[in-house]
């Protein structure tokens, strides 16, 4: 295995998934530090810079893990498909660790996954290989317009076990999720994706 590479790891932290399918379980997630997506309302635009984080290698990775109780890995960023998670995703199910993604899928896939969040985002959109391997389709909310553009995208998605979900941008929340409200209630192919970890005041 060439676990030597490092990668540029900007945070890691055990704690419980607040989003989507898996809202409510313990997760170890490792934000991968760059991104060149250009969200204006990013909340971690510190992570764009691929330089300045601390570099890990994946064994340094793997072995923090290990010293909690994990049994789903979240891999997020910034945009983690800018790297290479072939080294890591093995090493990490050679552990018999659940490997989950977030991404905006603006990058080829790497790694072995058990759960794919594809994210798109109108800034730079993603590749058409990604979505026919999402297992969510999480559309950040930010304002009305941000509807159309959700069903437009779901459309290039094969698969019917796909999940939908539709998650207000943080700032956006009290303005957005009474309209998601209605939309769900009239489009209850979607779901309602709520950042539960920030009520609960945990990363
Ligand atoms: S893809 Fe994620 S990390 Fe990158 S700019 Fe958008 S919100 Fe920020």
């Amino acid at each position: 295995m060439t676990s030597q590479a490092l990668l540029p790891v900007m945070e890691h932290f055990y704690t419980i998934q607040g989003e989507g399918a898996y809202a409510g379980n313990a997760a170890y997630f490792v934000r991968l530090g760059g991104c060149d997506v250009g969200c204006t309302w990013c909340d971690v635009k510190e992570s764009w810079p691929l330089q300045g984080h601390n570099l890990m290698s994946v064994n340094q990775i793997v072995s923090e893990i290990l010293k909690f109780n994990a049994k789903i890995v979240v891999i997020t960023g910034g945009e983690p498909l800018l790297h290479n998670l072939d080294d890591l995703t093995m090493a990490l199910k050679s552990q018999n660790l659940l490997t989950h993604i977030e991404t905006s899928g603006a990058h080829p896939i790497s790694g072995c996954w058990d759960w794919i969040t594809l994210s798109p985002k109108k800034f730079k959109m993603p590749l058409q290989s990604i979505y026919d391997l999402a297992n969510e389709f999480k559309m950040i909310v930010f304002n009305a317009s941000d509807f159309k553009f959700a069903e437009t995208e779901i459309k290039k998605i094969q698969s019917k076990n796909c999940k939908y979900y539709l998650q207000a941008e943080w700032s956006k929340r009290d303005l957005m999720y009474p309209l998601m409200t209605d939309f769900v209630k009239n489009n209850p192919h979607w779901q309602i994706s709520v950042q539960t970890h920030k009520y609960l005041n945990i990363p």
